[in-house]
């Protein structure tokens, strides 16, 4: 991923969704690959103002299991292992600029 384009950055506790640089969100506080953690591995993927103890990541730690996670959880796990592919799809769709404005 290029050093200054902006993707998606989106904390599952909250459901905040920003798009930062990776310098940005490193600097904000966000946790979140390539400064916290590598795209596609499981770890947690927060705002400045959550903690990581309602992270998918941390009931993964507790339960060593993928079956016991709720399914919210499930879906950051999916969503981590399609990184940063996802990430750059979704900012594509969700960026383009509107005709005659
Ligand atoms: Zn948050």
């Amino acid at each position: 991923m290029a050093k200054e384009e902006k993707y998606l950055h989106i904390c599952e506790v909250c459901g905040k969704e920003e798009y930062l640089t990776e310098k940005e969100a490193y600097e904000q506080g966000w946790d979140y690959p390539p400064y916290i953690g590598t795209y596609g591995v499981l770890s947690p993927r927060t705002c400045p103002g959550c903690t990581i103890d309602n992270t998918a990541w941390f009931d993964y730690m507790k339960h060593h299991s993928f079956a016991q996670l709720s399914e919210k959880h499930r879906e950051t796990v999916r969503r981590i292992l399609g990184e940063p592919d996802n990430l750059i799809f979704l900012k594509d769709k969700k960026g383009k600029k509107k005709n005659g404005t």
